[in-house]
């Protein structure tokens, strides 16, 4: 038999009733109906229900349960009392119940009716073996934890599996914050959270509240974890429910909509959103940003010469070649719409902006797609370009329009350049 489960509740107990007794050491020690002997009851009453839990034969897991608290971890006097007075009582009412089966002769139900009238409570939320059954099933990690001393009494399989801790690792509820939350502000931030949830909980008489929490496992993995509880007086049953995938779909669905198909790189609905973010940016910091237009060359007679579905592989091509070509994180590539590209260079002067369009240039050029429509033989980019800064002061649409004028300018001197917004 392991006992872990029960010493752990018992030491609660002693702890819990060491504190009280230091405060009225008469009151609990002396007066055999109070709290503590009623508390100390309902334990006894928990634990006989288990059919794992014998009194009645050797050897006899009372004594064995004593015997090990005794040698683990009793702190001073006062410890040693409360757990005296607790293995008497559970001695004296094991023994009834010891005589009482013998005289009913009935194995399979001890009697409780002589200890129970004035005793027992009735047992909280749950009938105790249908709980601790549910308790060991549920495919979801689950953990009891002491209310009043903070001590994990206990977890269930699923709880090891997924974290990784035992009981052992993991004794009471401060030394899961250092484990599950090893960094000093983000502890902070789910100590704060946890607490308002279980004020919330209490105000309103209702089940802790669900949120997110990134728990750090023993293997030092990470996963984000749904944390709710119920709260059960002297315990907090607390439920895991693995969120990690939930929200990685969250983030595809959300990158989904954001998403070219074709190409894969940002499609316009993304591109006006960041351009509105970025032009306000610059704008407010009175800072520089530029904007590439980007049309390929004679599309039409491409498709028409090679089919569509050569034509989707190579603007798929082009754009990944584009987006490879355009490197600093703050930069940002979409397709703007049909064989049209654009590009957003934050902080970026004209000087810079040509820059990269003459790179973009040079990286389709060594693609080498070959375009017979196209006066080199080749597929070629045609790009309009515009900047704000101090000196030009647009709004928005202006200049975004400033590029595609500059485009259109590209498109008539012959194609295969790069054009400038002149004003
Ligand atoms: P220009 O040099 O003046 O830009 O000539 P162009 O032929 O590229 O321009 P135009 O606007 O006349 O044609 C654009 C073509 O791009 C028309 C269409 O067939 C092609 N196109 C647009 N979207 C797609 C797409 O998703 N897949 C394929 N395969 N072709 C597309
Ligand atoms: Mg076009
Ligand atoms: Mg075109």
């Amino acid at each position: 038999m392991h006992y872990a489960y029960q010493v752990n509740k018992i030491k609660s107990l002693i702890e819990h009733y060491t504190c009280k007794s230091e405060i009225y050491p008469n009151d609990l020690l002396t007066s055999t109906t109070s709290e503590f002997k009623k508390a100390a009851y309902h334990l006894f009453y928990e634990f006989i229900k288990l059919k794992s839990f014998r009194i009645h034969q050797d050897p006899n897991h009372i004594h064995e349960l004593f015997s090990l608290i005794k040698q683990s971890s009793l702190k001073n006097q006062v410890e040693k009392k409360v757990f005296d007075h607790i293995e008497a009582w559970w001695l004296e009412w094991s023994f009834v119940l010891e005589m009482e089966e013998m005289i009913n002769n009935d194995k399979n139900s001890p009697p409780m009716a002589c200890l129970s009238k004035n005793t027992i409570y009735s047992m909280r939320k749950h009938e105790l073996s249908h709980y601790e059954k549910l308790f060991t099933v549920l495919p979801m990690p689950v953990c009891n934890v002491c209310a009043k001393t903070g001590n994990i009494l206990k977890v269930n399989q699923r709880f090891i599996d997924i974290f990784g801790y035992t009981i052992k690792d993991i004794p009471n509820i401060s030394v899961w914050w250092d484990k599950a939350y090893p960094d000093p502000q983000y502890r902070k931030v789910v100590k704060e959270l946890w607490s308002s949830s279980l004020d919330d909980a209490q105000k309103n008489n209702n089940d802790i509240p669900a949120n997110n929490y990134r728990v750090s496992c023993n293997d030092g993995s990470q996963v984000v974890m749904e944390i709710s509880g119920i709260d059960i007086g002297e315990e907090i049953l607390a439920v895991f429910n693995d969120a990690t995938e939930r929200l990685r779909a969250e983030d595809l669905l959300r990158d989904m909509a954001f998403l070219d198909a074709l190409t894969k790189i940002a499609n316009r609905r993304r591109f006006d959103e960041k351009l509105a973010d970025e032009f306000k940016k610059a704008s407010d910091s009175k800072g520089t940003l530029s904007i590439i237009i980007i049309d390929i060359d004679h599309f039409k007679q491409f498709n028409d010469f090679f089919g569509h579905v050569a034509g989707d592989t190579c603007l798929h091509d082009v754009a990944q070649k584009i987006a490879s070509t355009v490197s600093r994180p703050e930069d940002f590539v979409a397709r703007y719409g049909g064989e049209e590209f654009v590009v957003l260079l934050p902080q970026t002067d004209t000087q810079g902006a040509l820059f990269i369009a003459d790179q973009i240039q040079k990286a389709i050029e060594d693609l080498a797609i070959v375009h017979k429509g196209s006066f080199t033989g080749l597929l070629s980019l045609s790009m309009g370009v515009n900047t704000i800064d101090k000196t030009r002061n647009y709004d928005m649409l202006d200049f975004v329009k400033g590029a595609d004028s500059a485009l259109y300018y590209a498109k008539n001197q012959g194609r295969n350049c790069i054009a400038l917004n002149p004003r």
